[in-house]
């Protein structure tokens, strides 16, 4: 932790859990560890980073101002998954937001997270530790195959507990808006500060042409695995059946094919590599995993995968933005 502290004052990179999934790690304050960060990541420069501290006191530091519900935001789901988007002041720079006025804050739970910020005293920039574009790491291994050699030091605390990312909540205008959902949902947050607003873009099953995410990273084609993604949406039964005659005539075409099924329905699928994301009865389980199973296809290098729906739920609306976006909203209904 220590050494950790020392490379992070230095300017270098860190990698390190936390709940959600691996952060990289650099000085928000110091713009020079900011284009480091980019840099390994290969991170488009306009996609901003999200600033993470152990203290409350920093929050005031960090903005020109703190509205009555990010405080009792921060008051309700701090330290914990849950990113908000203030003013910034003059001390964060442009480099650390991506050239915006506003900049992204949160309190990560994880204890080593926790207390890596405390301990270094310093206000940690840490998008995702992996190389842009890829599914997200959720163990340290994921992060060793994307950034071995570019960074400092990986610290590894094991498989995550969330496995998706954090919810971020725009408070900078008049009504709060989720630009990204994450495990915090919409009726925790309206449960807390009355009503939220979500970005229509995360919400669309399709691109919509015109319409931006209020998150810059959000435009971006993400968390994609190599191998073509479809969702099919419909009845266990349909969706096994069609699912089943896909993989079978693309089998027979030369090509590798993989099912992404819940723990509930592995038995139905006959061709390809089947993989258990997880039960229906713990949507937490699925959250965990899926990250990692994107990985697997592009490890046993498949051609054409093909994934059941996991809407509904409370982590419905995380896991299905994700799962839209890599599959580059690509979905089936029978
Ligand atoms: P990552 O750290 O890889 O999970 O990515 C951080 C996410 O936060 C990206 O989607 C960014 O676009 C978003 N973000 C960070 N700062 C801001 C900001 N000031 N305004 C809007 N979105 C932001
Ligand atoms: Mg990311």
């Amino acid at each position: 932790m220590a050494e950790a502290g020392q490379i992070l004052k230095k300017g270098g990179l860190v990698a390190f859990p936390t709940e959600t999934v691996y952060g990289l790690g650099g000085d928000a304050l110091n713009p020079e560890a900011s284009a480091r960060i980019y840099a390994a990541k290969g991170r488009p420069s306009d996609n901003p980073l999200i600033v993470h501290i152990a203290d409350i006191k920093t929050l005031y530091k960090l903005t020109k101002s703190v509205p009555e519900k990010a405080l009792k935001l921060a008051d309700h789901f701090w330290p914990g998954p849950l990113t908000m988007i203030l003013p910034k002041a003059d001390i964060v720079p442009r480099q650390t937001t991506g050239g915006l006025d506003t900049v992204a804050i949160r309190m990560p739970s994880h204890p080593t997270a926790f207390e890596l910020i405390r301990s270094s005293g310093i206000c940690i920039a840490a998008p995702s530790a992996n190389t842009s574009g890829r599914p997200s790491p959720t163990s340290a291994d994921h992060v060793a195959e994307d950034l071995s050699g570019r960074i400092d030091m990986i610290i590894d605390g094991g498989r995550v507990e969330i496995g998706l990312e954090s919810t971020i909540v725009d408070l900078t205008g008049e009504m709060p808006m989720i630009l990204r959902p994450g495990y915090v949902n919409k009726a925790m947050l309206e449960a807390v500060i009355g009503e939220v607003g979500v970005d229509p873009v995360i919400l669309a099953d399709q691109e919509i042409k015109g319409l931006r995410p209020k998150a810059p990273g959000m435009k971006y084609k993400h968390y994609a695995p190599k191998g073509d993604l479809t969702i099919v949406e419909g009845t266990p039964d349909m969706v096994a059946e069609t699912i089943n005659h896909l993989t079978a005539s693309l089998e027979a075409e030369g090509y590798k094919t993989a099912v992404i099924s819940s723990a509930e329905h592995m038995s139905a699928y006959r061709t390809g590599m089947v993989v258990n994301v997880g039960s229906r009865e713990q949507e937490t389980q699925i959250a965990a995993n899926l990250y990692d199973v994107l990985r697997q296809m592009d490890e046993a290098q498949i051609d054409y995968i093909y994934s059941e729906s996991f809407a509904g739920g409370s982590l419905g609306s995380a896991i299905m933005n994700r799962l839209l976006k890599a599959a580059g909203h690509h979905v089936m209904r029978v």
